[in-house]
């Protein structure tokens, strides 16, 4: 609006001057003195008028551009706009409306990255982002624990300073080179680690994200499960192998010795008695591992629990000629225990002691109250176990001498180890080779809920 006025002045003053200057000329007289007086005097209000106008839309560029610098800055300006009706207001209100949305969008932006950045932190997975010429961007704690870095070490670093193995890295590179994705398996000191590289790609490379996997637990879980298929067929292999031998014989003529015929019957009694032990075994211990035995706890005397079991095993005590004596004080307080459960580890860690010590030896069965707990110990002077078995000792399966191993299966502490646990309790083992072994398990005193 401002424009055109200056543009319509522009034309209509020059030529109001030429006709000024055409009438004094035509009509020289004194009313045109009067005349020229009130033009000169309109001239000047008019002049003064533009000179205002002007100094005011300088006034109001100038107001916009000091408030626009304020906003290059910060996002915000601490400038306030300039009020005033016009096309400023329309340019002024797009810009507001702009920085509003980019404002928006940095918000998000930032909210974005910081959901990522939490994601990243609790991740178990290890996760490299790299630049395109390798260097590490961003690095989260899971890889650093599994490189066995430092999170602040790490960055800005390249890749290869940062993992320090040639086999990783090359996996990295594979990728760099085929701009595709490669996996491979890296077994560090004590980590097995899948490692997955893989180009950003949209166009261009612009980077490259590497995942580590940790495979330790995973490949741990596959060897245990394999091993528990060798050996649950290796102790049924010993019986059944047994029992077919020993059938053969009786069909092959040993039927019409009646004494024989007796002896091997015996045996195969023995062996199908072993067999039923380990099936009994196995589902216990599966069921126990899965979580689903349901415990019926009641309050026991200790020592009343201890007796019990001892007098279970009453028999083998006579016929292994063993001095077994239960050292318990009376004043023991109460557990909260499912009893049938506690009486088979004791009844366990009992006939372990009677079958691992030679005649004329001793088993002492002992027990004490310590903070919250009560400890039961079954201490005896048997063949002991060495230290490098010691360690293994309540594994699945495991024997310390298989070629004199008395018959058991290998799961007995394995059991009984699952069973003390479910009692929120805890066992463990001591020994001396050639002087003895002492098994003690401690279990929570008082009420359970
Ligand atoms: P098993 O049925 O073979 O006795 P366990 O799990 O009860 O199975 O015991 C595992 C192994 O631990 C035994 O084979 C034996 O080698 C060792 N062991 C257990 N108790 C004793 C002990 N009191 N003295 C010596 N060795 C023992």
């Amino acid at each position: 609006m401002f424009a055109s006025l200056l543009r319509t002045l522009s034309i209509v003053i020059p030529i109001g001057i030429l006709a000024w200057l055409y009438v004094i000329w035509r009509f020289p007289a004194q009313y045109l003195v009067h005349l020229s007086l009130m033009v000169g005097g309109i001239m000047l209000v008019v002049g003064i008028a533009i000179y205002w106008l002007s100094e005011q839309h300088r006034h109001y560029l100038n107001g916009i551009a000091n408030w626009a610098e304020g906003i290059s800055g910060s996002g915000t300006s601490t400038v306030p706009l300039p009020a005033t009706e016009s096309a400023g207001v329309r340019i002024v209100g797009a810009v507001q409306r702009s920085i509003r949305k980019q404002q928006r969008q940095s918000k998000k932006r930032a909210r974005d990255l910081d959901r990522l950045l939490t994601i990243l932190d609790y991740m178990n997975d290890g996760v490299v982002i790299l630049n395109k010429s390798g260097r590490v961007r961003i690095v989260n704690p899971a890889a650093c624990a599994l490189l066995g870095t430092d999170v602040e070490e790490a960055k800005g670093r390249t890749f290869v300073q940062f993992v320090r193995d040639h086999r990783i890295t090359e996996l990295w590179r594979q990728s760099e080179d085929t701009k595709l994705q490669v996996k491979g398996t890296v077994e560090l000191a004590d980590v097995l680690l899948r490692v997955v590289a893989t180009p950003f790609l949209h166009g261009n490379a612009r980077g490259f994200l590497i995942i580590l996997q940790d495979l330790t637990e995973l490949n741990h879980l596959q060897t245990v499960r394999q091993n528990f298929v060798t050996n649950v067929s290796h102790e049924l292999r010993t019986p059944l192998a047994s029992i077919r031998a020993l059938a053969e014989t009786l069909a092959e003529g040993a039927l019409e010795d009646p004494p024989a015929a007796r002896r091997f019957l015996n045996r195969m009694e023995i062996e199908v008695d072993a067999l039923t032990a380990l099936v009994t075994d196995l589902f216990d211990l599966s069921r126990i591992e899965s979580g689903h035995i349901g415990l019926e706890y009641v309050e026991v005397k200790p020592l009343d629990l201890i007796n019990e079991s001892v007098e279970r095993l009453s028999t083998q005590v006579d016929r292994a000629q063993i001095d077994l004596a239960v050292k318990v004080p009376d004043k023991l307080p109460l557990v909260t225990i499912d009893r049938d459960r506690i009486e088979q580890v004791m009844v366990n860690l009992l006939h372990n002691a009677i079958k691992f010590t030679q005649p004329n030896g001793e088993v002492n069965v002992l027990a004490e109250q310590n903070n919250g707990s009560i400890t039961v110990s079954v201490k005896d002077t048997g063949v002991g176990i060495p230290d490098e078995d010691l360690p293994h000792i309540f594994e699945r399966f495991y024997k310390v001498d298989r070629a004199r191993r008395g018959g058991g299966s290998g799961l007995g502490l394995a059991i009984a180890k699952h069973i003390v646990q479910a009692h929120d309790g805890t066992i463990w083992a001591e020994s001396v080779e050639g002087e003895g072994s002492t098994f003690s398990f401690s279990l929570p005193v008082g009420n359970r809920e």
